[in-house]
């Protein structure tokens, strides 16, 4: 039995893809914006404007020359008016760029088409796009269109499944720029020379199958592939198998199964910056949950405070219990409104008292449902006894690094046992031992 058997992979979890049908509205120039250097997976980028500075639209205003990185530009024309540092949600500290707008929307010299003629300079543009992955995982694109291994990627993979109840973004890019999407994919089939691309989506979005199905006819090497819609079917690995039936082995990536993922709508982005030179400095979100008063599909520039974009759809009807950046899933809980937009943000979710209930926990009853919904085949319950009695040696031999944190565990456990939390902290934990097992050997020597 393959590890992703389909009867034991993910949850149903209800779709509440409530803005489906809301046309993307885009925003207004906010009065300020704040701009962190820490919006991809790596180091953050450092600072390279100071207060006083004016800043136009789409210029670099961060940078850094780590290999896994990508620059940050501004998203508006300004003054610079302070770099301040933030405590994100996750608990790390990030220094942001704050931005008096002066709302005219200026475009810096350096937004111009790019000169792509090879695949050097095809990934020049990627980097310097600052695209990362928008799904949520915010792994620089340029790295990950550039394995050591690409001349032997046969397939390109654009994720459209977006399985995460309430959001919708993705799949108004399908509706919304559907051309962009195809142009996107047609560069990195050209530059990287991948003869098959797979745009994969969740059944449960048949208009935008429909939609990218129109699009491709006649697209040598391009099929769209409906996907059953089971959370996480949108998760990378789950993804790849159900769309070409390879399996990536632990601690491997999609290229080592000759596959490159990427979200549908940074492929979008790409597009925009190829024609036109604009980097990634907005993002659609969708913002919704009981306590929104009209929920909706919104383009904010990056850097807008959630605060403002709540406020752009109505305000709250309810008093927020809980505010999520991201999906109920794996969404991140967010401590106030005051946080701004980021790139890897697809969602702004308020949740009412209603819907932010939480259950106390009781003992595990060993039922296992969490084993049989986990959908990369770990055993959540294992791994929880051995985080609370500090057994790292269990950690690592019931694999909690393969933990993707979808959630599905905690979602299905009738104990209500925060798995997910755990293994979140179990990971950060296991990192922290080894490194001083690592030191501890390395001061034997
Ligand atoms: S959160 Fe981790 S352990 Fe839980 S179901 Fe998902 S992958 Fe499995
Ligand atoms: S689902 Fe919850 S109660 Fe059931 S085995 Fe897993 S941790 Fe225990």
């Amino acid at each position: 039995m393959s590890i992703f058997d389909k009867r034991l992979k993910g949850v149903r979890a209800p779709h509440c893809k409530n803005t489906m049908d809301c046309a993307t509205q885009k925003m207004p120039v906010p009065d300020k914006v704040f701009i962190c250097m820490s919006q991809h997976m790596g180091p953050p980028c450092d600072v390279l404007v100071k207060p006083g500075d004016e800043v136009k639209v789409g210029q670099v205003i961060g940078d850094s020359a780590a290999f896994l990185s990508a620059p940050v530009h501004s998203s508006v024309s300004g003054k610079v008016t302070g770099i301040e540092e933030i405590i994100m949600p996750n608990g790390t500290r990030t220094k942001t760029v704050v931005i008096e707008t002066d709302k005219q929307q200026t475009y810096h010299e350096s937004v111009k088409k790019p000169q792509v003629t090879d695949r050097a300079s095809f990934l020049a543009a990627v980097r310097n796009a600052g695209l990362v992955g928008l799904g949520g995982a915010g792994f620089p694109t340029h790295i990950k269109f550039n394995p050591r291994n690409l001349n032997e990627v046969d397939t390109l993979i654009i994720n459209g499944a977006e399985c995460e109840p309430y959001i919708t973004s993705d799949y108004r890019t399908m509706m919304e720029r559907g051309e962009d999407v195809m142009m996107g994919i047609q560069a990195v089939m050209k530059y990287l020379d991948i003869p098959n691309c797979i745009i994969a989506i969740e059944e449960n979005k048949p208009k935008g199958i429909a939609r990218m199905q129109e699009l491709a006819k006649g697209l040598p090497g391009v099929k769209v592939q409906p996907l059953p819609s089971r959370y996480p079917q949108g998760a990378e690995k789950v993804l790849i198998y159900e769309t070409t039936g390879r399996v990536v082995p632990e601690g491997k990536l999609p290229a080592d199964v000759n596959c490159i993922v990427s979200n549908i709508t940074t492929i979008a982005h790409l597009a925009l910056y190829l024609k036109e030179g604009i980097p990634l400095i907005t993002k659609c979100v969708t913002v919704d949950g009981g306590a929104i008063a009209k929920p909706q599909n919104v383009e904010a520039l990056i850097g807008t405070p959630i605060k403002d974009v709540i406020d752009f759809c109505g305000g709250y009807a309810k008093e927020p219990r809980k505010l999520l950046m991201g999906g109920p899933m794996m969404g991140t809980a967010l401590y106030d409104d005051t946080y701004p937009i980021l790139k890897n943000n697809n969602a702004i979710l308020a949740f009412d008292e209603s819907l932010a209930e939480t259950q106390p926990e009781t003992p595990c009853i060993r039922c296992g449902r969490c084993v049989r919904s986990c959908p990369v085949k770990l055993m959540p319950l294992r791994m929880e006894e051995a985080f609370l009695k500090d057994d790292y040696q269990g950690l690592q031999e019931y694999k909690v690094n393969l933990c993707i944190e979808c959630g599905c565990c905690s979602y299905v456990c009738p104990a209500k046992r925060q798995l997910v939390q755990t293994n979140r902290l179990a990971k950060a934990r296991l990192r922290k031992w080894m490194q001083e097992q690592n030191a501890k050997e390395g001061g034997k020597k």
